[in-house]
Formats: C-alpha cells, sequence, structure tokens
C-alpha cells in the first residue's frame, strides 16, 4: 500500500478528536514507553500533553545526547535558483511575485562555493525554485558533479523528480532529499498551492517512497507549521516518518519543523504556533524516534535557536542566505523568505560551543555507507 493510500484510509476527524480530548492518564502512559507508538506522539502532541512539557523536555534532551552526544550538525543552504512555475501562497519565489529572477550559472555557482568553503562547511543543501525545464533535471546533472567536488555530503531540496532522475543523481553523489509536503490536509494543500505541478498532493505525498527507492542516504520530511492544525499535521507526519522508516529502513531520515515566515507577496499563520508549542513538538518527536535527525533554520530567532539546542534538535543552519548568489552578493529583493537569525557562521558555532555543544561541520562520509551496503 502506497503512504498516499495508508492516508486516505485514516480518518482525520477521528483524529482530531483524539487529539483534543487526550486525557492526563494517557500523557502520563505516554511518557512511560513513547518510542516508536503512534498513539503515544498523538498524547504527547495534544493540548493535555502541555502540563507535562517540563518532563518531556529532559527527557528528550537526555535521549538526545545518548544518540547523538554533545554533537551538533552545521548545513548551509545554497540556493541555486529563483525560477518557479508554482503559485504557493507563502513564498515569494512564487511565480505571479514581481521579482529578479536569477539562475547560477557555472561561474557563478563556482564562486558562490568559494565563500562558503571559507566559512568551514563541507555539508551543502542545494534549493531551487520548481521550474522543471530551466532548473530540471538536465541543470541538476551539470551542477552535482561540481558541488561535489567541494562537498563530501550533498542535499537537495528541489522539485520533486522520477524514481530514476533520482537515481542518476545518486551516482552523481547526491546523499539526502528534503521534501516537505507542507501540510498533509489536502484541502488545505489546495487552497494554498493554486497553479504548477505542486497542486498535485498525490504526486508530493508520493515523492519520498521514490527518493527511498533510487537509494538515497537521508531522507528529511516536514510540514510548513502554520498552514493547517500544527498538531494533527505533525501527527500525521509521524504516521509519514513511520510508514518509510519500515519499508525503507536502509536510509535514514530528518525531520524539519519550519513556521511560516514573512516573505514577498506571503501570508499570515491561519494556526498560531507559539514557541512553548515548538518546544513540544521537538520533545513529542525525540520521545517518538531516538534516531530521527530534527533540523532547524535560520526562520527561528537567535535567541530561540539557542535555548532549543540540547532540546532535540541535531543539525542547524547558520549565516544562510535565502537568494541565487546571495553569498557573493546578497540582495533581499530575491528572498524566499526572511531569516530570523541573522549571526554569521561563526557567531552561531561560538555560541553553540558556549553551550557544551560541538558544532560539526560535515555530514556523514557517504564512502563508508557505500562501501558497507
Ligand atoms: S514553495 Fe517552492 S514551489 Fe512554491 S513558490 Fe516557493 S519555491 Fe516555488
Amino acid at each position: 500500500m502506497s503512504f498516499l493510500s495508508y492516508l486516505k484510509n485514516l480518518d482525520r476527524e477521528k483524529l482530531k478528536l483524539r487529539l483534543y480530548s487526550t486525557t492526563r492518564q494517557e500523557v502520563e502512559r505516554a511518557l512511560i514507553s513513547p518510542e516508536g507508538s503512534l498513539d503515544s506522539l498523538l498524547a504527547l502532541l495534544s493540548p493535555a500533553a502541555e502540563g507535562f512539557i517540563e518532563e518531556m523536555a529532559q527527557r528528550s534532551s537526555a535521549l538526545t545526547r545518548k544518540r547523538f552526544g554533545s554533537n551538533l550538525g552545521m548545513y548551509l543552504p545554497l540556493y541555486l535558483s529563483n525560477l518557479c512555475a508554482n503559485e504557493c501562497d507563502y513564498c515569494g519565489f512564487s511565480m505571479s511575485n514581481r521579482l529578479k529572477r536569477e539562475t547560477l550559472n557555472q561561474e557563478q555557482l563556482d564562486a558562490e562555493m568559494a565563500v562558503i568553503k571559507k566559512t568551514g562547511y563541507d555539508s551543502i543543501l542545494l534549493v531551487s525554485g520548481e521550474h522543471e525545464s530551466k532548473v530540471g533535471i538536465d541543470y541538476f546533472k551539470t551542477v552535482l558533479p561540481r558541488v561535489k567536488q567541494h562537498f563530501s555530503y550533498l542535499a537537495m531540496e528541489v522539485q520533486p523528480l522520477k524514481e530514476s532522475e533520482y537515481s542518476d543523481l545518486v551516482d552523481l553523489g547526491l546523499d539526502a532529499v528534503m521534501i516537505y509536503q507542507e501540510t498533509y490536509n489536502p484541502d488545505t494543500y489546495a487552497k494554498h498551492h493554486t497553479r504548477g505541478k505542486k497542486k498535485d498532493f498525490a504526486y508530493r505525498v508520493g515523492t519520498p517512497e521514490r527518493v527511498a527507492k533510487a537509494g538515497v542516504d537521508k531522507i528529511g520530511i516536514g510540514v510548513l507549521l502554520g498552514l493547517d492544525d500544527w498538531r494533527l499535521d505533525a501527527l500525521l507526519l509521524g504516521h509519514h516518518l513511520s510508514y518509510l522508516e519500515s519499508r525503507y529502513w536502509r536510509s535514514r531520515y530528518s525531520v524539519s519543523l519550519p513556521r511560516l515566515r514573512p516573505c514577498t507577496g506571503g501570508i499570515t499563520p491561519k494556526v498560531e504556533l507559539t514557541d512553548k508549542g515548538l518546544v513540544q513538538l521537538i520533545c513529542a518527536f525525540r520521545l517518538f524516534n531516538e534516531q530521527l535527525e530534527i533540523s532547524l533554520s535560520t526562520r527561528e530567532s537567535a535567541q530561540l535557536r539557542d535555548n532549543l539546542l540540547g532540546l532535540g534538535i541535531t543539525n542547524i543552519s547558520a549565516g544562510s542566505s535565502t537568494q541565487p548568489g546571495g553569498y557573493v552578493k546578497p540582495n533581499t529583493e530575491l528572498n524566499q523568505f526572511d531569516i530570523s537569525d541573522e549571526r554569521t557562521a561563526l557567531e552561531v558555532s561560538k555560541a553553540i560551543r558556549a553551550r557544551g555543544f560541538n558544532p560539526v561541520w560535515k555530514d556523514w562520509e557517504t564512502a563508508w555507507v557505500r562501501s558497507g551496503s
């Protein structure tokens, strides 16, 4: 059964009712043996669990230490293009937004990489808008070998591709794919994605399965918190994670928990997730899955990010630019969204060390994975 069929079989209303009628006793039970249980995840995401945040935070912190030590993975997004043939009303790159469009050529790409390398990063996330003809598989096939010469770990957050295309990119050095569903509510999804291929909910929700079948080392999934009821969307994200892990166990998994941020032509969140809610969410996922990587981007403020270190976060970006060419020549007009933590990578790494953590500038060495497989 595909995840799409699995999702269709879930009763959203029933799950929502359970989330909002969870009792304190059910949360207490979930805290005793939470790992891997979707029922426990539901309880930990419920409003009733808000009274247990302190306990959840302590357990989450201890589990994260046990599995990841004091290490914190550092990655940086490199925007290849802001061309996009979709309309997503929360994103500055939407096709109807009037902004200068740019796609990096080889020389511009080399210049961006040279600046990034000086900061110490060895793990890179290539990002682009979704434009099939101009920033599609042919473009990626020219870019990946060039980038792989300079970075040992290469992740992509671009348009959904076919399984065979992911396989081709794995051969060229692709290590990880981030593909976010934004929301698991098909009606809300349709409301926010009004033009372009991204309108196809089914194709998008099936993408992580195609990525896994292509043998990609790490798969990142996530929702854009604020588009719909965050508790239910997070619970369905947990279902998606559980579905993938049980079938495609050779891949590693990460989740990203971004909240809506201001952007050109953007919208305000329909359902606000408070800082306390974000803490609950991070801890609930850590208690649900000890192995899971959880990343936090520069969308969040410096103070909040520093305070969240050690709770369950394993990967962060720092000194990010969200525009093509932004490391060489910053131009905020081209931004996908406004960042909140504007510190440099060096400043963030100092803050990390000051809290007793160790910033790690590279991810797993893929050669080890392949030679062991
Ligand atoms: S979210 Fe992605 S697909 Fe949608 S407009 Fe932005 S870049 Fe394009």
